[in-house]
């Protein structure tokens, strides 16, 4: 068990952690809903989480302004607690709070090579893009190797597409290990079918696109970005026949609409469904499944002395478990100094 629990933290059952971490780029939209939150609110139940809002990834790509990451911070505790992050079950913190992933970080960066992180593909795709190529932004999954290790955690889930950092925190974790003496729990990527959300332009959806439909858009907001949804090209009006496969309005009515097999892909190849209806359809029945979070978004918003409250708890509770790990690194390390008082 933990050393930190969280106060409802007392089922048994759980025997493992996780570490779930999302970078604050902004207010959440339905791609990191889809992809990643409905599954941390599952995974609740059944883990130990830790939750972590990692504030220092997002220096790794934007270094210069700052001005509105305490902003995104709140707001991603917001989006966090309306998808259904229960702060009675999970720890929810922001990563800077917690000094020891920073200590850890520097550790695990004597146990890497150069060689090794200029060859990870995520940072030979985006090196060319980036205002600076920093040994930040070369570094940041060795970073992301601590978030994980520093709370000793089993399982981290992930997309295919960062796979490769998990296997490097667990090479970590085990160099480590065979290094000096055995600390880590070697951590494993966690896949979970991740649904398929498409943007308005058919591409991932993604704010930087702005082809995203944001988790507190309102019901007219939502209506209109589906408006302008790329559909079928071939499908041009009412009565031709359409492929709903491909089609990222059909994608939504598949997350939205009960039965979509049956009620939205047939009349769309027969040609008896319009695009136009298509995409009401889907709006209305997006806008009622999005209605409970955005009412409880509204209500957190109303009450930042609470969300701020959730996140310092969650800090407590993060670091009480990562000292008692960095504890243990110290000691493996021989490390741990005890100076008398002078
Ligand atoms: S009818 Fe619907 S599923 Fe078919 S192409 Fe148009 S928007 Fe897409």
């Amino acid at each position: 068990m933990p050393d930190c629990e969280v106060a409802s933290m007392n089922d048994k059952a759980r025997k493992e952690t996780i570490l779930s971490g999302m970078q604050p780029t902004g207010k959440l939209h339905l791609g990191n809903l889809e992809g990643a939150l409905r599954n941390w609110v599952r995974l609740q139940d059944e883990y130990w989480m830790y939750c972590c809002i990692v504030d220092w990834h997002s220096l790794t790509e934007v270094y210069a302004d700052t001005s509105e990451l305490k902003e995104s911070v709140f707001a991603m505790a917001v989006d966090f607690m309306a998808a259904g992050l229960d702060p009675e079950k999970c720890a929810i913190f922001v990563q800077s709070e917690v000094k020891e992933h920073a200590e850890l970080h520097l550790i695990f960066s004597m146990l890497i090579t150069v060689p090794t992180l200029t060859r990870l593909p995520t940072y030979r795709e985006k090196k060319d893009d980036l205002s600076l190529d920093s040994y930040g932004f070369l570094g940041y999954p060795v970073l992301q190797a601590a978030d994980i290790c520093i709370y000793n955690a089993h399982k981290v889930p992930v997309g295919k597409d960062q796979e490769k950092h998990i296997w490097l925190a667990k090479d970590l974790a085990i160099r480590f290990n065979q290094t000096y003496r055995k600390v880590f729990v070697e951590p494993e990527p966690l896949f979970t079918p991740i649904p398929l959300i498409l943007g308005s332009d058919n591409r991932k959806m993604s704010k930087s696109l702005n082809n995203h439909i944001p988790i507190d858009f309102t019901e007219k907001e939502t209506e209109k970005r589906i408006k302008s949804y790329y559909t079928d090209p071939k499908k041009v009006r009412k009565g031709d026949p359409g492929t709903p496969e491909g089609c990222p309005i059909y994608l939504l009515h598949q997350l939205y609409t009960a039965d979509a097999a049956d009620k939205i892909a047939p009349p769309c190849r027969t040609g008896e469904l319009g695009c136009v209806d298509c995409k009401k359809q889907a709006t209305e029945n997006l806008n009622v499944a999005l209605r409970p979070i955005r009412d409880r978004r509204a209500e957190l918003v109303k009450q930042p002395d609470y969300v701020w409250d959730v996140l310092a708890t969650g800090r407590d509770r993060a670091t009480q478990r990562a000292q008692s790990v960095m504890d243990k690194v110290r000691r493996a390390m021989k490390t741990d100094y005890r100076y008398k008082k002078r």
